[in-house]
């Protein structure tokens, strides 16, 4: 498939999930400024640390340009931290967002007691529920789904994984298992 997906490389472990879309036959491009977005596809925002990733984005110009990015209907697969940046809601502490899905995130959500953790989980698309193992660091939880959200993966009661058009979130890194069904999922769509 002849798809060019970016990665948005500011800080975390893009290189990681660069890593996962070379080992689907993707080709992907590391995003560190606006025009780097021309002609991308489908934009993956690694985890990290959302606070900072917001002053970084903001310097760079990728704010801007990634809310145009979104605004023409274009994927974005957000994990971790950059699920909290593209939630509607954010909450512990509250802080600005783009607002790319409906869902409200908690960040911090699971405790200090669960910092890091690697746990199963389950993966539900139209070929029925499957076992995934998941990484967990310092994670943001979905506390609310709006109407339009579907629910793609749970864990300990919890939706860790979702989407509503052509939005996908993960609460967890996807890009720190074995497991490519995430990111397959993510490829896919785009194609
Ligand atoms: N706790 C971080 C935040 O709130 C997210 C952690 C992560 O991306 N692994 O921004």
């Amino acid at each position: 498939m002849a798809v060019e997906l970016g990665v948005l490389g500011l800080q975390g472990d893009y290189a990681a999930h660069g890593a996962m879309l070379d080992r689907l036959g993707a080709t992907w491009h590391v995003i560190k400024k606006p025009s780097q977005l021309d002609g991308i596809d489908g934009l993956v925002m690694p985890g990290g640390e959302s606070t900072t990733l917001i002053k970084l984005m903001d310097s760079s110009g990728l704010w801007k340009a990634i809310a145009d990015y979104a605004a023409l209907g274009k994927p974005v697969f957000g994990t971790c931290a950059g699920m909290i940046l593209v939630a509607k809601d954010v909450i512990n502490p509250a802080q600005r967002s783009l607002g790319l899905i409906d869902i409200g995130v908690e960040r911090n959500g699971y405790g200090r007691q669960i910092d890091s953790a690697e746990v199963g989980g389950i993966f539900r698309d139209a070929e029925g529920n499957r076992p995934m193992d998941m990484v967990f660091i310092r994670a943001p939880r979905i506390t609310r789904l709006g109407d339009g959200v579907e629910a793609l993966a749970e864990c300990r009661g919890d939706v860790v994984m979702a989407r509503q058009d052509r939005v996908v979130v993960a609460s967890f890194h996807p890009e720190l298992t074995d497991d490519l069904t995430a990111h397959r999922y993510f490829v896919e769509m785009v194609a």
